[in-house]
Parts: structure tokens; sequence; C-alpha cells
């Protein structure tokens, strides 16, 4: 039986890296950087003023004067005027390049002004270069501001701008197919009768995907029939990435998947792993080297191996740099941990009380009861030794 450290290392092992692709800025939020990227210019690209005020020669101040004569007014977006003689300051306004020969901003709070003049408060504390955000203290240009493997968020998005970079190279998203299996399975708008279940597999994985911007998806649903699952599986494989399959994957007289990937020629990495729910989880390469999910139908076992095996694995093979698992503390240990094998519970987090993030465990019916994950965060992973699940402890937490 494969442990849950050997399965996701397995995975990671056999995971494809998928090639890039250029996107615009506007459909690049939330993808992954597949480029570093250098700076355009000097950041800031020039002595950049940081108050409406005046800009003035330091040395003015220094030898006493505070009544400035006004030479004209500077606003942001206009080359920089100039200070010839001495007394004389320009207004300018945030943003604007500092005028050549200005060294030093007041601000116009500090100020008394006229049309003609600017007259700086007696008490006033004026130092050398004040206000002034100097060419290039950020960044030099050609210096790199982001590197390859970062995801696209806010203040990414705002240094691309910065940078020039209309568009960028990104993680291209695998394409998936969500195969649910089980002859009791019915659409969420079709009539039901009453040993028949809504399937709801398909759509939590997608959700999955979706949230974590990992892979375009369709789903499929589909009867316990071998032949047909073979046929449907190896045309979906064509084309697609990837594959997740749920359903099928245990021991009963109905549960064909791992028979007929088999047949298909696809090459089994494991089947089983030392955990509770999720246990008959299969994982395996098709003919082509594509990544086959084949998870449990229970939905808290489906979900649990998104959020534990299949998300993870995605994230690092769509180049993800720095990923690391988040830890949390245990707030209560479950009574209903199995012996000797990892324990995935359901938690809510919450870290406004103590201001470390601690995991309070959901109790769940059975590894069918989904509605009790309603609410949840994630998973905490509570491993085989007992010593290790105590409250208290520092586990590892996986999130949908
Ligand atoms: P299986 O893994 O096929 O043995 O299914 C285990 C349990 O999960 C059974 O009670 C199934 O009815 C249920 N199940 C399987 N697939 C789905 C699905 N797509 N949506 C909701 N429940 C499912
Ligand atoms: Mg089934």
């Amino acid at each position: 039986m494969t442990e849950v450290s050997e399965a996701a290392a397995l995975i990671a092992r056999h995971m494809p890296k998928w090639p890039a692709e250029s996107v615009g800025l506007a459909s690049a939020t939330d993808r992954v950087l597949l480029e570093d990227v250098t700076a355009e210019r000097d950041l800031p690209a020039f002595d950049r003023v940081t108050m409406d005020g005046i800009a003035i020669r330091f040395e003015d101040f220094a030898s006493g004067l505070r009544r400035f004569t006004v030479s004209t007014t500077q606003a942001a977006g206009v080359a920089p005027a100039k200070i010839e003689d001495t007394g004389a300051c320009v207004r300018v306004m945030t943003g604007a390049v500092c005028p050549i020969g200005a060294d030093t901003v007041v601000p116009v709070e500090r100020l008394t002004l006229t049309d003609a003049t600017a007259t700086i408060a007696s008490d006033a504390d004026v130092q050398q270069s004040q206000f002034i955000h100097s060419r290039g203290s950020d960044r030099e240009i050609g210096s790199r501001v982001l590197a390859a493997g970062t995801r696209i968020g806010p203040p990414e998005m705002a240094v691309l701008a910065s940078a020039g970079k209309a568009s960028v190279r990104v993680a291209r998203l695998p394409k998936a197919a969500l195969i649910s299996t089980g002859d009791e399975l019915v659409g969420v708008d079709e009539p039901i009768e009453p040993h028949q279940i809504r399937s709801s597999n398909g759509r939590a994985v997608a959700a999955a995907l979706e949230r974590h911007r990992l892979a375009t998806y369709q789903r499929i649903r589909l009867r316990d029939d071998a032949s047909r699952i073979l046929e449907r599986v190896e045309s979906l494989h064509e084309d697609s990435d990837f594959l997740v399959l749920s359903g099928g994957v245990s021991m009963g007289d109905f549960d064909f998947v791992p028979a007929v990937l088999e047949k298909l020629g696809c090459e089994l990495i494991f089947h089983r792993i030392n955990q509770k729910p999720g246990r008959p989880m299969w994982f395996g390469l098709s003919g082509e080297e594509k990544p086959i999910f084949a998870l449990p139908g229970n939905p808290v076992s489906t979900l649990v191996c998104m959020a534990r095996y299949v998300i993870p694995a995605l994230r690092a093979s769509l180049g993800l740099r720095d990923e690391r698992t988040m830890r949390v503390v245990l707030e209560a240990a479950p009574s209903d941990s199995p012996r000797s094998m990892t324990h995935f519970v359901p938690v809510e987090l919450d870290w406004t009380a103590t201001g470390r993030v601690s995991a309070l465990p959901t109790r769940i019916n059975t590894s069918g009861d989904f509605a009790s994950l309603a609410g949840t965060d994630g998973i905490a992973e509570l491993p085989p030794d007992p010593e290790k699940r105590q409250v208290g402890a520092v586990v590892d937490f996986y999130g949908w």
C-alpha cells in the first residue's frame, strides 16, 4: 500500500510540463508567469515629486531664504521646467518630474501662496531631497522585476504594466476531461427516481480546477459499462491533457475503471493509498504519458484526493515556484481517526483569536457526507503517528 507522501511524490515525478503560451494582460490574471520580466526603465523613471508644493534649491533654504518667487507651475506628465535664479521656485504637483536645478520639495501645507510668491512657514522643517522619489531608487533599468513561476495577482499585474508588457508568456491551461461513472447518477436538471442520486462530483472537481485556475475542462457522465467506458476514455483522452475520473475504482462488481485503464494500455503507478478517506485512488499514465487520476466516487473522497493530490500536482506542473504547504494548528482531535493510516479531516480555519491559523475539524458521518463539507475550508492531514495528531499539533492543510 502506498503512503500519502509517496503517492504525492510518484504523481509529481510523472507529471508532464505543458508548453507556454502568450496572452494579453487582460487575460493574464491568476495565470502562472513563465518568463522573467525586467524593468523597461528605471523605477521610478525620473526624480518624481511626491507632494503637491514647490520645488526649490535646498541651498537657498539653507541660506535663510523663506520667500520664493514662483516662476511657473509644473503638472505631472510635463517635461521638467528649470530653476535658473536664486530664490526662484516651481509649483509642482505629485507625479511631476523634479524641475531641473531643484533638489527639494516643500509641501503646500507648509506654504503661504500668492500668484507670484510662496512663503515657507518659519517653523517648517525642510530636509534636502525631501519628497523626491529619486530615479532608479526602487529598481534599475534591466533588472529583474518578476521571476518565472509567479502567479499573476494584482501587484504582479501592476509590475507587468509598468514594464510595458502588453502580452506575457504564461502556462497554457491544460485540457481536462472530468468523467463521472455510475449507473445511479443523474444530472442536475433531470427527473430523478428514488434509487438514483444526482451526480455532484463532476461539478465539484470542475469548481476546484476553476478556483485554482489550473485547467479548462469538459464534464462527461458514463454508466458502469466497461466497453462504453473504454471507448469514451480512449476518445476523450485524445483531446485532453489529463483525465480525472470519479467512481468505479473500488472492489465492487461494477468497479470497472482500473481494468478498463489497464486494457487501454495505461501504466499503473499506484492503486490504493494508506489513507482515509480516498483509499481506493488509482493513478497512472496513458500510452501517451498523459496523467490519469481515477478517484473514488464517494464525494468526500473525491474532493480530498483533488485537494491533496490533483491540485498540488497541477500547480507544480504549470510551473508555480516556491510552493509551500500551509501548516495549521489542530484545534480538536477527531475521535474516529483510524490507526496506522493518514486521516484527512475537513476543517474550518480561524486566525482571529490568536493570529496563528487554527483548524477546527468538522464531523462528517461517512465519506459520503458531502453536505457537511459545505462551509469548510479544506482538509487537515493527520499523520498515522498518534503523537502527531493530538490537539495542538501542527499539521499540513490543503484548501479546497
Ligand atoms: P464508487 O466509487 O463508484 O464505488 O462510488 C462510491 C459512492 O459514491 C457511491 O455511493 C456512489 O453513488 C457515490 N458517487 C459516485 N459517483 C458520484 C458522483 N459523480 N456524484 C455523487 N456521488 C457519487
Ligand atoms: Mg460506482
